[in-house]
């Protein structure tokens, strides 16, 4: 048997935060606002992991009202949601996502994206996968205000 889950996040652009995305920091932003680190993407895939076990969401585990999460590193909350769903008996096979953003252009960057959420779960890099778009200058992503992120993940049961 397996576990399908999805995950999805928005965050508000904040051009005087530093940008992180997929645990990589990435030096031309925009940053983005949040309590976190504001890693849209780890986001989007810790709630997808949580969704496939039924175990809830990032909120539940990590409440934005909760001072101790300030600036925390989002890779954290996504080796929560691993351990979590590793003592329901899952783990994970495989990683699909994709960041919407108007800037900077992701291209780059993926690779490293994918090696760091390879390093952060476990997962060989070649069942991660990460996808970039734009909104064609449509919405609140194509205006510049926010970047978006959605994550599908596969759990299989553990070995
Ligand atoms: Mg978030």
């Amino acid at each position: 048997m397996m576990r399908i889950g999805q995950g999805e996040d928005l965050h508000r652009i904040d051009d005087g935060r530093t940008l992180v995305l997929g645990g990589v920091i990435i030096e031309e932003g925009p940053g983005l606002a949040g309590h976190s680190d504001a890693d849209v993407l780890l986001h989007a895939i810790t709630d997808a992991v949580l969704g496939a076990a039924a175990l809830g969401d990032i909120g539940k585990y990590f409440p934005p009202s909760d001072p101790r999460y300030a600036h925390a590193d989002s890779a954290d909350f996504l080796r929560v949601a691993l351990r979590l769903a590793r003592e329901a008996g899952w783990e994970v096979a495989n990683i699909d996502s994709t960041v919407r953003t108007e800037r900077p252009k992701l291209a780059p960057y993926v690779a490293h994206m994918r090696s760091r959420i390879a390093e952060i779960t476990g997962v060989e890099v070649g069942a991660v996968s990460v996808k970039a778009k734009t909104a064609e200058g449509l919405d609140a992503i194509g205006r510049g205000e926010a970047m978006a992120a959605t994550a599908v993940v596969l759990l299989q049961p553990l070995a």
